[in-house]
């Protein structure tokens, strides 16, 4: 059955530097080519941490030489790594469409979406980003109004607010794309985080998680499927442990008692297995699938990974 699926990319399939990331996107390129050639409607989006990393890392290094330098909010930063991340990605999967003998156009389309600035996300910034720096640093710059966070015994970073994505700003340009048979990569790294302000968007000091986004927008392109390719083919209870149990197939409540039980780590396949909740829940029919990127044809023929549906 030919589905609207909407694709999001986890780290692995883009790498952690310049030479990886080049060479990942020739093999996420060759799986999504896959399931366009098998006639599904692909809408891909991306993770953008290492990228993003790298960009503020850049301007940071520039502005301890010359403090004209200027400092990049965190949504020009996201819009950066979009562009980045897109040119390599589109430039690999038109290659490798080409390879099939589909010369399907593909389009990265720079994504903004909308976060709610009442989102209590706001009062607790608590997403560490970017690199680190020492005790008199972060001073310093906190005494300048920002927020920095002690990581984990390695020295601070900047954290920002990871609200929820409200609304994909353009979202019917994708639906124009979808319908004009192209393929959209968007809402990269979560999309850059905007708030409404009238006719007015303006950037937010925020990161939004992508697999949050990808589910907001999986729902207000009514995909029928949304895929969250990560480093595990499966979800599991009991992750690490000798006891550990891999997920085929499970209820949305079901979904909801193990989140609850706390089966699933924060900032690794919490976001996962919520995003995916939340899209299988907002109508009956729709299903969200967690997998490898080398299983993701034989995921959606139900073969493998971690279904979840209402
Ligand atoms: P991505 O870059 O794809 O977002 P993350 O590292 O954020 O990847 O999240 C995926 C990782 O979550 C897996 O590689 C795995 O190590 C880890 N993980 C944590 N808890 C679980 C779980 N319950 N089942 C499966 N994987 C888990
Ligand atoms: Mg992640």
């Amino acid at each position: 059955m030919k589905q609207r699926i909407v694709v999001a990319l986890g780290g692995n399939a883009l790498g952690n530097n310049l030479p990886e990331q080049m060479k990942a996107v020739q093999g996420t390129a060759r799986v999504i080519a896959g399931l366009i050639a098998d006639g599904h409607q692909v809408v891909l989006t991306h993770g953008n941490g290492p990228q993003v990393g790298m960009i503020q890392q850049a301007f940071e290094v520039a502005a301890r030489h010359d403090p004209k330098a200027p400092h990049l909010p965190m949504s020009v930063c996201v819009a950066l790594s979009q562009g980045y991340i897109g040119y390599d990605l589109q430039n690999a999967l038109r290659e490798a469409l080409l390879e099939l003998g589909l010369p399907t156009p593909v389009a990265t389309l720079v994504t903004q979406v909308e976060v709610d600035k009442n989102d209590p996300a706001f009062q607790d910034p608590s997403k560490p980003i970017g690199g680190f720096f020492s005790k008199e640093e972060a001073e310093a710059l906190m005494a300048k109004g920002e927020r920095l966070k002690e990581d984990a015994g390695r020295g601070y970073r900047r954290v920002v607010a990871s609200p929820k994505p409200v609304d994909i700003i353009e979202k019917e340009t994708v639906c124009a794309l979808l319908a004009a048979g192209q393929v959209v990569i968007t809402a990269g790294g979560g999309g850059i985080p905007v708030l409404r302000e009238g006719n007015h968007l303006r950037g937010a000091s925020a990161v939004i998680d992508k697999d949050w986004a990808s589910a907001r927008l999986a729902e207000l392109i009514d995909a029928d499927l949304l895929i969250i390719l990560t480093a595990v083919e499966k979800v599991a209870i009991r992750f690490g442990k000798p006891d550990v149990q891999w997920l085929d197939r499970l209820s949305v409540r079901d979904a909801a008692s193990l989140i609850e039980q706390g089966h699933f780590a924060a900032g690794s396949m919490l976001p996962k297995v919520e995003a995916a909740v939340s899209f299988a829940a907002s109508r009956p029919g729709r299903e969200s699938l967690i997998t490898q990127l080398e299983k993701a044809a034989e995921g959606i023929a139900g073969q493998t990974g971690t279904r979840i549906a209402l």
